[in-house]
C-alpha cells in the first residue's frame, strides 16, 4: 500500500534528470498513486506536474526542498502542500537561489586550485536554466574524467574538505519552518539519518523544529538504511511528529532508489499525509 505515495522527488527545475512531466510519467509507470514532487529551493515545476498528474490519474502534492543551514551544518526541510503563490515563500526561495549561484562560482574557483578549470561553465550544461547544485559540478566531473561516477566525484571533490566544498549560509531553520506553515504547508524534517548528528544534536534538532511548528520528519526514504526506518520511527513517536516518506528520486542512473518500492512505514507511525483529501484512497 505504502509504495504508493511518494512524497520526496526531484526534476530538471532542480538537479533531477527528468522534466516535470516526464518524472510523472515515470511515477504513474510505477504505479505511484500520490506523488510530492520537492525540487530544491524551486516551485517551478509544480504547476507543470500538476497537469500531468491530472492526466495520469495522480493526486499530485505540492512540495519544496528547502536548504537550511542549523549548526554551521546543512539540513533539508521538505515543505508539502505549500501554496505556490505564496509570495513570502517565493521570494525567500528567490534569495536563496541567487545565493546559490554565488556559492557555484565559489565552488568552481576552489576546483580551479586543483587543475579543473571551466567547472562553472561545466555544470552549467548540466544545469541549464536551473539552479546550479553540487550534482551538477558532480556530473561534470565525470563527464571530464575526473572520477568514474558521481558517488565516487562526490567523495573526492564535493563533500567538506574537498576543493569542490563551500561553507555556504543556507536559510535558518526557524524561517523555513515558518514560510511552510505560513504559506498552509506541513513542515518535515528530510532524510534525518544523513546528517551524521549525535544523539544529543538530533533530540535538539527535533525540539527545536517542533517548537517552530515543524510536524513531521521522513522514516522511510531512499536514503535510510531499513534499520533507520525503525530508528526514526521511534524519534518520531517520542516527539510527537508525524513521519513521511519518500524516495528521494533524482531520475535513472542518479538515485538511491527507483520510483515505486517503498517499503510501508513501520508499524506505530502516524502518516502525514492521514487527513489528506488527496490520500484517501491509502487512509480506506
Ligand atoms: P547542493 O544542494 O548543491 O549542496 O547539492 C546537494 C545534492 O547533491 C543533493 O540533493 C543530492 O542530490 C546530491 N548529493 C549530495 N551528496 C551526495 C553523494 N554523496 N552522492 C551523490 N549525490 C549526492
Ligand atoms: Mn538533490
Ligand atoms: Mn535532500
Ligand atoms: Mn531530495
Amino acid at each position: 500500500m505504502s509504495a504508493l505515495i511518494d512524497l520526496h522527488c526531484h526534476s530538471t527545475v532542480s538537479d533531477g534528470l527528468l522534466p516535470p512531466q516526464e518524472l510523472v510519467a515515470h511515477a504513474a509507470s510505477r504505479g505511484v498513486k500520490v506523488l510530492g514532487l520537492t525540487d530544491h529551493d524551486d516551485l517551478g515545476g509544480l504547476a507543470e506536474a500538476r497537469l500531468a498528474s491530472n492526466d495520469h490519474g495522480i493526486a499530485f502534492i505540492n512540495g519544496v526542498e528547502i536548504s537550511v543551514t542549523w549548526k554551521r551544518r546543512t539540513l533539508h526541510i521538505v515543505g508539502l502542500k505549500v501554496d505556490a503563490e505564496n509570495l513570502a515563500l517565493i521570494n525567500a526561495l528567490a534569495e536563496v537561489r541567487t545565493a546559490r549561484d554565488g556559492r557555484a562560482r565559489e565552488i568552481a574557483s576552489g576546483l580551479e586550485k586543483v587543475g579543473i578549470v571551466d567547472a562553472y561553465e561545466g555544470a552549467k550544461t548540466f544545469s541549464k536554466q536551473s539552479i546550479m547544485t553540487r550534482s551538477h559540478f558532480a556530473q561534470y566531473l565525470v563527464q571530464a574524467g575526473h572520477a568514474k561516477n558521481v558517488k565516487t566525484v562526490f567523495k573526492k571533490y564535493m563533500v567538506k574538505g574537498k576543493p569542490g566544498y563551500v561553507e555556504h549560509q543556507w536559510m535558518d531553520l526557524e524561517q523555513a519552518v515558518t514560510l511552510i506553515k505560513q504559506s498552509g504547508g506541513v513542515a518535515v524534517i528530510a532524510h534525518p539519518g544523513r546528517y551524521d548528528l549525535g544523539f544529543v544534536n538530533m533530540h535538539l534538532l527535533m525540539h527545536e523544529f517542533r517548537s517552530y511548528g515543524g510536524e513531521a520528519i521522513e522514516v522511510v526514504t531512499g536514503s535510510h538504511t531499513p534499520p533507520q526506518y525503525d530508528q526514526f520511527a521511534k524519534i518520531a513517536h517520542r516527539f510527537g511528529l508525524k513521519a513521511s516518506q519518500g524516495s528521494d528520486y533524482h531520475g535513472p542512473g542518479l538515485s538511491y532508489m527507483e520510483m515505486g518500492y517503498l517499503p510501508n512505514l513501520p508499524h506505530g507511525c502516524v502518516p502525514v499525509w492521514q487527513d489528506w483529501e488527496e490520500a484517501k484512497l491509502l487512509n480506506a
